[in-house]
C-alpha cells in the first residue's frame, strides 16, 4: 500500500480507507473498481473555530480577491486546500439565490418554503460547482508537468456544458461524447459554442460512456464523469451555502432530485463537515425525488435498502435523471441513512403539473426541480412535513434549458391527462375591438372574483 499522500486532502477508497492517493494522481476508482472519496485532514481544519470559519466565509463572499468570491472557492480550505490560487479555474459559480417562495408555499400549504436556484449559474445548472474543482485540479496537474491531452465526458446535457465552459476558460482541450440524434439543440449548442470537440456517436448514452472510459484508459484523456470524486468536492458546497444563506438556521428538510446520485451524496458531505466543525449542531432531514420512470433508489428505499437493483430507465421529461444504474448509489444510501432520509417518486403527469403550478407563482422550473416539488408535496400530504417546518428545495437547472416540455404542455400536445394550467398564446386578428373584448374577458376569468 502506498504511503500517506502529501497534502491536507487525498483520495480514499470507500471500501478500504487505507487505500489512499494524492489528489494529483490520475485515478478514478479503487483497486476493486469501487468509488473513491476525497478525505480532508479535519484536525487541520479544526484549528479555526466555527465562528472563525463563519466570519471568513462571510468576508470573502462575492468579493473580488481571487478566487475567494466564488461560492465554491470561498471555502477553498474545505474543497481543495492545497491547490495554488493561480491554477483555480473559476467563473464565480455558487452564491445562487435562495429565496422564500411565499406565494407558492401558501398555495400548497407551507409557510416556510425556500427554493435554492442552482441553475442561476454560469452554464445554467449545479454542474458548474463540481466542474470548477475538477478542471482546476487538471490545470494544477498540467502546471506540474502531467501529460493530459484533454478532459472528456459522456453526457447528454448539463455535464458537457459545464465541462466545455470551464475547459475553454482554462485553454484546456475538452471532448464531449453525445449520442447522435438524441440531443436537443439547447443541449448540443453549449459545448459546440464553447469550442469543445463534440462527437455525435451512433449509439446511446451507455455507448458513449464506454468510449469515454476507453479513451481515458488508453489515451490518457482525463475523465470528467461523475465517478470522478473531485466533482463532489465542489458540489458539496451547496449544503454549506444553503446554511450560510439561512444565517446558519438549520432547515427541517432539504429536498433534492436524484439520478446518478452524486448530488445528494455531495449535499450530505457538505452537511457532514458543518456538523463536524461545529458550524451547525442539528441535522436537517433529506428527501430525494426520483422520476417514476427511473426510480431504482425509490424501489430500494421501499425495501429498507436491503437490496439495490439497477433498472432499465424509461424516457422521462426529467432527462438529466433518466438513469437506471446510478454510479453513486452507495454514497447516496449512506447519506440517506445518516440524514433520516426518505425517497419519493413522481409520475410524468405529476412532474409537468407541479412545474406548471409553481411556474404560475413566478418560478420557471426545470423538470428535475418538478420532481423535487412533487416529492415535497407528497411528504406534506402524508404529514411527514409539517406546514410550519422550514423546507428547502434544491432546483438543479435553469428552466430556460428545458423549454420543450413547457411548450408541449401549454400547446397541449403532451401525452397523458389534459393539462390543468395550459396557457397557450391567444391568436387573434389585430383589431382593437376584438383584442379589448378578449383581454377584458381573460382578466376577469383569471383574476375576477
Ligand atoms: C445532473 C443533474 C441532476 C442529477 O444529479 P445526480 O448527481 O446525477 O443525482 C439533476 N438535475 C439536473 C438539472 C442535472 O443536470
Amino acid at each position: 500500500m502506498a504511503a500517506q499522500p502529501k497534502g491536507q486532502a487525498w483520495f480514499e477508497s470507500l471500501a478500504d480507507p487505507s487505500e489512499r492517493y494524492g489528489l494529483d494522481e490520475i485515478v478514478y476508482t479503487d483497486q476493486s473498481g469501487g468509488l473513491l472519496q476525497v478525505v480532508h485532514d479535519m484536525d487541520a481544519l479544526k484549528e479555526r473555530s466555527a465562528d472563525e470559519w463563519k466570519q471568513l466565509f462571510d468576508q470573502r463572499a462575492r468579493r473580488t480577491e481571487w478566487p475567494y468570491g466564488s461560492g465554491v472557492w470561498g471555502k477553498k480550505e474545505w474543497v481543495l486546500p492545497d491547490i495554488k490560487p493561480d491554477n483555480v479555474v473559476s467563473m464565480y459559480e455558487g452564491y445562487t439565490n435562495l429565496f422564500w417562495a411565499e406565494r407558492y408555499g401558501r398555495e400548497i400549504g407551507l409557510n416556510d418554503l425556500w427554493i435554492k436556484l442552482c441553475g442561476n449559474s454560469h452554464t445554467g445548472s449545479f454542474k458548474d460547482l463540481g466542474m470548477t474543482v475538477l478542471v482546476s485540479q487538471v490545470k494544477e496537474m498540467i502546471a506540474q508537468g502531467a501529460e493530459i491531452p484533454a478532459v472528456a465526458c459522456a453526457s447528454t446535457g448539463d455535464t458537457s456544458a459545464a465541462l466545455a465552459a470551464y475547459a475553454a476558460a482554462a485553454s484546456i482541450p475538452s471532448v464531449v461524447f453525445l449520442p447522435r440524434g438524441k440531443i436537443s439543440l439547447a443541449q448540443l449548442i453549449q459545448p459546440v459554442a464553447n469550442g469543445a470537440i463534440v462527437f455525435a456517436l451512433d449509439t446511446d448514452f451507455d455507448g458513449c460512456m464506454k468510449i469515454v472510459r476507453e479513451v481515458s484508459e488508453r489515451d490518457g484523456v482525463y475523465l470528467a464523469n461523475s465517478m470522478n470524486s473531485l466533482r463532489i468536492e465542489g458540489q458539496k458546497t451547496v449544503g454549506i451555502e444553503i446554511l450560510e444563506q439561512l444565517d446558519w438556521n438549520v432547515p427541517d428538510w432539504i429536498v433534492i432530485p436524484g439520478g446518478n446520485l452524486g448530488n445528494v451524496s455531495a449535499l450530505a458531505k457538505g452537511l457532514d463537515m458543518l456538523l463536524d466543525l461545529g458550524l451547525i449542531d442539528r441535522k436537517p432531514r433529506i428527501c430525494v425525488g426520483q422520476a417514476q420512470a427511473a426510480n431504482p433508489l425509490y424501489l430500494a428505499y421501499k425495501k429498507d435498502f436491503e437490496v439495490f437493483e439497477p433498472i432499465a430507465a424509461r424516457p422521462t421529461v426529467a432527462s438529466a435523471i433518466q438513469i437506471g444504474d446510478p454510479v453513486s448509489r452507495d454514497k447516496a444510501i449512506d447519506a440517506l441513512r445518516r440524514y433520516d432520509g426518505v425517497v419519493e417518486e413522481a409520475s410524468e403527469a405529476e412532474i409537468v403539473e407541479a412545474c406548471a403550478a409553481a411556474d404560475r407563482t413566478g418560478l420557471f422550473n426545470c423538470p428535475h426541480t418538478g420532481v423535487a416539488l412533487v416529492a415535497m408535496q407528497k411528504l406534506l400530504k402524508s404529514g411527514q412535513i409539517h406546514k410550519d417546518e422550514k423546507v428547502v428545495v434544491v432546483s438543479t437547472a435553469h428552466g430556460l434549458k428545458f423549454t420543450d416540455f413547457k411548450r408541449d404542455y401549454h400547446e397541449m400536445t403532451l401525452e397523458g391527462p389534459s393539462p390543468l394550467h395550459a396557457n397557450p398564446p391567444i391568436e387573434l386578428s389585430a383589431r382593437y375591438d376584438d383584442v379589448r373584448d378578449r383581454m377584458l374577458r381573460e382578466i376577469d376569468l383569471r383574476f375576477g372574483s
